[in-house]
């Protein structure tokens, strides 16, 4: 359903992404693991085209783009069928979470406010907030304005959604509400491709894992592949120490 291939990122003389390429099937849940600064949230940024890469293309479906040449029609094409989940939220402070909801149905798709107030309201109905419909995000924990972001994403019935580090902006005591909501949607056969550092959501809902450090993928397989039975010696190290 995705492919990205061969992705090129520098900033500066810095080298960040040095070719990496990787498949999404409908339906699958791809985690990306690896340690700080391995270039993971960069390779997010660069499939939907918040940072430009040097090189590398992305397929989907039968459209091919080349992500450092692409169009403003392309890149517009390509956002219409990826979401994002940022780490930090990213909502509007000013407007309500219905309204953090809508905004992109309403603006963006043009969808009637009406319809779109509905649409918004079943999203956060499945992320556990409807009770918050008209509750600005200055009045929500960490842990509902990230369920908020996700309900953004999916209002947008998105082919895939990639989720930044969607926890790691929580305290310890908000990570599960959020994992829950992330579990819910892949089982309902959700696209996810995420990058974590939640070892128990890799090893549990992940259908393939990616370990990358220093730019490259060093490994990829199911959860067992990884974390019983890593090949690559540096993915053996990586989790043993984070695990
Ligand atoms: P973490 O788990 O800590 O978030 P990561 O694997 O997601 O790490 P990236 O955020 O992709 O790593 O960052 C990789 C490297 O690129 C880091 O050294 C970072 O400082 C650098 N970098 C990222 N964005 C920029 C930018 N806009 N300008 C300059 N350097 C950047």
């Amino acid at each position: 359903m995705l492919e990205i291939r061969d992705v090129y990122k520098s900033f500066g003389k810095q080298e960040i992404l040095k070719g990496v390429s990787l498949k999404i099937d409908k339906g699958d849940v791809v985690v990306i693991l690896g340690p700080s600064g391995s270039g993971k949230t960069t390779l997010l940024r660069c499939i939907n085209f918040l940072e430009r890469s040097d090189q590398g293309h992305a397929v989907f479906g039968n459209v091919e783009v080349n992500l450092r040449t692409a169009t403003k029609k392309q890149v517009h094409a390509i956002r219409q069928k990826i979401a994002f989940v940022f780490q930090n939220y990213n909502l509007f402070n000013n407007k309500t979470a219905l309204e953090n909801v809508t905004e992109g149905l309403i603006i963006g798709r043009k969808v009637p406010k009406q319809e779109a107030e509905k649409i918004g309201r079943t999203m956060l109905d499945k992320v556990g907030l409807s009770d918050k419909y008209h509750a600005y995000p200055s009045q929500l924990s960490g842990g509902q304005q990230q369920r908020v972001g996700i309900a953004r994403a999916l209002a947008l019935n998105p082919d895939i959604i990639l989720f930044d580090e969607p926890t790691s902006a929580l305290d310890p005591e908000l990570v599960g509400e959020v994992l829950t909501v992330m579990r819910n949607i892949a089982k309902e056969g959700t696209t996810m491709l995420v990058v974590t550092h939640e070892m128990s959501f890799a090893r549990d809902v992940a259908n393939t894992v990616i370990f990358m450090d220093g730019g490259s993928i060093v490994e990829q397989g199911t959860p067992k592949d990884i974390f019983t039975n890593p090949k690559e010696e540096r993915t053996q190290q990586f989790l043993r120490r984070v695990l």
